[in-house]
């Protein structure tokens, strides 16, 4: 029986969703961090844990709480993000915390309030009980919705065995990779000509037509054609697109912005080739073209490694709780567990179910929190003893 009750649930992540956290890297005004790290501190402030608030910018903070051990055991780390995407779709109930039945309604309520709120449930559970030998950590970070400049700083001075990521998925899943991404611009350049001088324009717009008509048969060909989709498709979209002057010109140039992912074992530079071969199939056929790729951010696929003991732990908690062990599968999604591994920490994702993440009524799964932290306690205790 789990010792966690369904109102001490709903309470903390009621008052976690009631506190603004937008990342202001995805909306201008934001409120960012600091309201909801001041709550997560004063929530610890009974337990015997050390506190470090850390400011990457104004404004923009983690939240490290360090519960310590007797000494000579491993440190575990569970990470969530504090901050959530913006709510314009639904200004009047996303900060409104609903209940109906199993599902508890609010901006993050799932991604990742909710997960915020299991990372502190395991902490005061091993708080509240005979120290083990090893340190938990619960980081929770700034910016995961934005470019994770929150994990990106905490793994620069962390120094942990094992870490959790904590995001909405559901049980009994385990997460062990998944796709990196990149934003590239691809920018075609021509020659800019009154409409009316055909042999001395080059039209960077139809030149650019032709890139992105080769790159979504590129799209459907290979990546749809993924032998093993554990991590789906590849991602490809694009995102914005730009060009020419006026009616009357031959535009110059034409530039689409694109995002676009790459399987564990692939880099970015695998899909920047590509694309450059795609387009110089196309100024061969449009002599005067050129065209580059510029890549405006890159994030490596997660491919977990050294989790053996993680997982060990996690399924001897979850035969406990669900009866039988985890799968272990992939995602067609980015987390900060990129970063977490990248930093040489072996790193595992899970998290409750949940549902409309990103979009009106998101929700999350009361009775999920209330298994995953029942599993999080056992598997921590299991690893640090
Ligand atoms: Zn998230």
């Amino acid at each position: 029986m789990s010792t966690l009750r369904r109102e001490v649930v709903i309470d903390l992540i009621s008052d976690l969703i009631r506190i603004d956290s937008v990342t202001p890297w995805l909306v201008e005004g934001g409120k960012g961090e600091a309201a909801v790290v001041n709550y997560f501190t004063a929530w610890v402030a009974d337990l015997p844990v050390e506190v470090e608030v850390q400011e990457i910018e104004p404004g923009r903070v983690n939240f490290i709480a360090t519960l310590r051990g007797t000494g000579g055991g491993p440190v575990l780390c569970l990470n969530a993000h504090a901050d959530t995407v913006g709510y314009a779709g639904w200004p009047l109930e996303a900060l409104v915390p609903r209940v109906e039945g199993d599902r508890l309604y609010g901006l993050g309520s799932s991604d990742d309030k909710g997960c915020c709120a299991i990372a502190l449930f395991v902490l005061r559970h091993l708080a509240n009980q005979p120290r083990l030998r090893g340190d938990l950590i619960v980081a929770c970070v700034a910016d995961e919705e934005g470019i994770s400049i929150g994990t990106e700083h905490l793994v620069t001075q962390l120094r942990a065995d094992y870490a959790m990521v904590l995001e909405p998925d559901a049980l009994p899943r385990v997460i062990v990779e998944h796709q990196g991404f990149g934003w590239l611009d691809i920018v075609i350049i021509g020659r800019a000509a009154h409409g009316s001088a055909p042999e001395t324009g080059v039209d960077a717009i139809i030149g650019l037509a032709e890139v992105l008509t080769r790159l979504r048969q590129w799209d459907l060909k290979h990546f749809g054609a993924l032998p093993e989709p554990r991590n789906g498709k590849t991602v490809f979209h694009t995102g914005i697109v730009t060009g020419g002057t006026d009616y009357a010109t031959y535009p110059s140039q034409a530039t689409v912005g694109i995002e676009i992912g790459t399987q564990p074992g692939e880099t970015m530079n695998d899909r920047v080739r590509e694309i450059e071969d795609i387009i110089a199939e196309v100024v061969e056929l449009m002599p005067g073209l050129s065209g580059d790729v510029r890549v405006r951010l890159e994030r490596e696929p997660f491919l977990g490694a050294g989790q053996e003991k993680l997982l060990a732990s996690l399924n001897g908690a979850a035969r406990t709780h669900l009866g039988r062990e985890l799968d272990s599968v992939g995602l067609n999604a980015w987390t900060d567990a990129a970063l977490m591994q990248a930093s040489g920490i072996p790193t595992v994702v899970l998290g409750p179910l949940g549902g409309n993440f990103h979009s009106p009524n998101e929700w999350v799964s009361i009775s999920e929190v209330v298994s995953l932290t029942d599993i999080l306690v056992d598997a921590a205790t299991d690893l640090l003893s």
